[in-house]
């Protein structure tokens, strides 16, 4: 069943993509404050706690491998001394037996010539004969009396049941008694008992160490665990700092900007100071006479494209033209509205400009 297999593998790592992301997500909250600086320290921390964890890993497995070793060492010696002590009994039961002073109790059901045998016997045999009388002689009495053998048989067992039961319940306690009896004439010997430590010593060595293999391997599976969820979060870690990257640079753009900003509004009062008694006060881009509150400071180089906000970089014009120019260079501007620009050039040079 393929598909059945399939499904459940894909479970198995849906679960598992689940629990990481359980693990990660409360872990990276933290991160949506934190500057490009301090995402980078976090990198470096967990990178070096990665490194930490890696090296304990390596110790786990060498510690498995101890572990290994000791629990092989172990069952090899309990089933060396195992070996020996069961030889040592064997040999001391095979002599007590051979020696006949302690004879094995009888199977009482085992004996072919019992008193039940023989009176089933015999009835079958009368039953067989009473029936083939009137039946072709021999041959009736032959076919007859193994069925009547066993049709008593099974009376005999159905009617002696309790009895069998009891007979068996005395058997089986005599064999008790028949091993008890072997078990205190064993005298064993000096190399017996050593096995016999060993075996006891060797016993609680591996449920000790058993303890410990399966400490290292949960140990082993949640640093592991911990590991690939770290590494997840670098991951994470990466998309985050390339935020607060960009999130950064619009905000030093950002005051930039505003620095720009209220500078032109200086350099302004600056510009309007000179011209604020006069009535007729002409654009120097359309040379049309315009009202002095209604002048608009200008960068002639644009902003956007390097233009600094300096008195030589900044020139009062007409609403009108400011509008149009925005971003442009002041020889496109002149080309699009038609204005001649060496002309242009040439009242802002007046004016003290850089053109
Ligand atoms: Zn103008």
């Amino acid at each position: 069943m393929p598909t059945f297999s399939r499904s459940a593998y894909t479970r198995a790592i849906n679960y598992r993509e689940q629990q990481l992301k359980e693990n990660i997500q409360p872990r990276i909250k933290k991160y949506n404050d934190y500057t490009y600086q301090k995402l980078a320290e976090e990198e470096g921390t967990i990178r070096g706690k990665m490194k930490d964890m890696s090296s304990e890993i390596k110790t786990i497995e060498s510690n498995i491998k101890d572990v290994k070793n000791i629990l092989s060492k172990s069952s090899s010696l309990l089933s060396e001394a195992n070996a020996r002590i069961g030889k040592e009994e064997q040999e001391s039961r095979n002599s007590i037996v051979t020696s006949g002073t302690l004879p094995y109790p009888e199977d009482p059901r085992k004996t072919i010539f019992n008193g039940r045998n023989i009176i089933c016997f015999i009835l079958s045999g009368f039953t067989a004969a009473a029936f083939s009388q009137d039946i072709a002689e021999g041959i009736g009495f032959i076919l007859f009396m193994p069925a009547f053998f066993f049709l008593f048989k099974v009376i005999a067992y159905w009617v002696l049941k309790n009895d069998d039961a009891q007979v068996n319940r005395e058997y089986l306690t005599k064999i008790y008694e028949y091993n008890n009896s072997i078990r205190k004439k064993f005298t064993p010997s000096q190399d017996y008992l050593k096995f016999k430590k060993v075996a006891e010593d060797m016993n609680h060595s591996i449920a000790k160490n058993e303890i410990y293999k399966k400490k290292y391997y949960t140990k082993l599976s949640s640093v592991e665990f911990e590991i690939l969820v770290l590494k997840k979060i670098l991951l994470e870690l990466k998309r985050f700092k390339k935020r607060a990257s960009e999130r950064e640079r619009t905000s030093k753009i950002n005051a930039f900007e505003m620095k720009n900003r209220s500078g032109a509004q200086n350099i302004k009062e600056k510009l309007l100071k000179p011209i604020r008694g006069k009535s007729n006060w002409s654009c120097p881009y359309c040379t049309n006479l315009s009202d002095v509150n209604l002048a608009e400071a200008d960068h002639i180089h644009p902003v956007n494209k390097g233009g600094l906000t300096t008195l030589q970089n900044m020139v009062l014009i007409c609403k009108k033209c400011n509008s149009k120019k925005t971003n442009l260079l002041l020889r496109i501007f002149c080309k699009k509205q038609s204005y001649d620009y060496n002309g242009v050039c040439e009242r802002l040079e007046k004016l003290g400009k850089d053109v």
